[in-house]
C-alpha cells in the first residue's frame, strides 16, 4: 500500500485505494511547491486552504 500525507491537515492517505487532490497546474507546481510531497492534499477543502482560497462574499 503506498501511504501519503495530506501536507495540510496530515492525515495519512492510501495513495492506491483512495487516492488524493493534487495540482496538475504546471506553473504552480514550479512556483508555489518546493517537493513533489507538498503537493498532496486529502480533500478539495485542504487544497483550497493551503492556496490560501476560501469563498468570499461582496455587499449588494
Ligand atoms: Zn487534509
Amino acid at each position: 500500500m503506498m501511504k501519503k500525507r495530506c501536507s495540510v491537515c496530515g492525515k495519512e492517505i492510501d495513495a492506491v485505494n483512495e487516492g488524493y487532490v493534487k495540482i496538475l497546474d504546471n506553473f504552480l507546481q514550479i512556483k508555489y511547491f518546493d517537493t513533489d510531497e507538498e503537493n498532496c492534499f486529502c480533500s478539495n477543502e485542504c487544497m483550497a486552504k493551503s492556496l490560501s482560497a476560501e469563498t468570499v462574499y461582496e455587499e449588494e
